[in-house]
């Protein structure tokens, strides 16, 4: 599957929101939306402030925080919008339930990787064990008593442990559990949309796809 592989900063400045897409950097002052708070581009460099977004707008807005926050193109971000809809229930609910519950998504909430980003390549790389087992599909979906461990033995290995003790990273959702000496997580349970670190209004963006 492919995926965004532009400048990251550039779409924090398209929402005008930090989307911590880039690890450590965005918790420094060299933030490019802390820096410029105007849209990328040349015709909003001629703005002085932000244009007011239609009402289109704000919902598609929403709807990209969470799809560039998880790194995946429109017709992915789609596939899951019209997965949840499948679903008996509320749509917004379950659409943040199955992106939380993506691999990368997991390994990036324990901690492992500084970015979802990174947490992709460590899944794709072979880093990652499910239940014991290597997994390497970043977009496979977790389910509760799933335990990820790291896989022992290779050259990424001291990055993990450090980040583990130490550095700028986000707290442990409680839908997941993580023994930062065994470097292993487990599935707790479901997260729900207060559980995202992306805030967004999951009704606009079930909305923008329903109007
Ligand atoms: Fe770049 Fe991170 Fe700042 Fe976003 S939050 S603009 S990815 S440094």
């Amino acid at each position: 599957m492919g995926r965004y592989t532009g400048p990251v900063c550039r779409l924090c400045r398209q929402v005008g929101e930090k989307l911590f897409l880039k690890g450590a950097r965005c918790y420094t002052p060299a933030c490019a939306v802390d820096k410029r708070r105007r849209p990328p581009g040349a015709s909003a460099a001629a703005r002085p402030t932000r244009r007011r977004a239609s009402e289109y707008g704000v919902r598609q807005r929403e709807k990209q925080k969470l799809r560039y926050s998880f790194g995946l193109l429109e017709r992915q971000f789609a596939g899951y919008v019209e997965r949840a809809q499948g679903m008996p229930g509320i749509t917004g609910q379950y659409l943040v339930q199955l992106l939380e519950r993506r691999l990368d998504n997991v390994v990036f909430r324990l901690g492992f990787g500084e970015s979802r980003n990174q947490a992709r390549q460590f899944v794709t790389h072979g880093h990652v064990t499910v239940n014991g087992r290597k997994m390497d599909i970043p977009s496979a979906i977790l389910k509760a008593g799933d335990v990820i461990s790291w896989k022992d033995s290779d050259k990424q290995e001291e990055f993990v442990k450090a980040r583990m003790t130490g550095g700028p990273r986000q707290a442990v959702p409680k839908w997941l559990s993580l023994d930062q000496v065994a470097m292993a997580g487990k599935v707790l349970g479901l997260p729900q949309p207060e559980d995202s670190d992306v805030k967004m209004d999951t009704r606009l963006i079930v909305e923008f796809y329903t109007r």
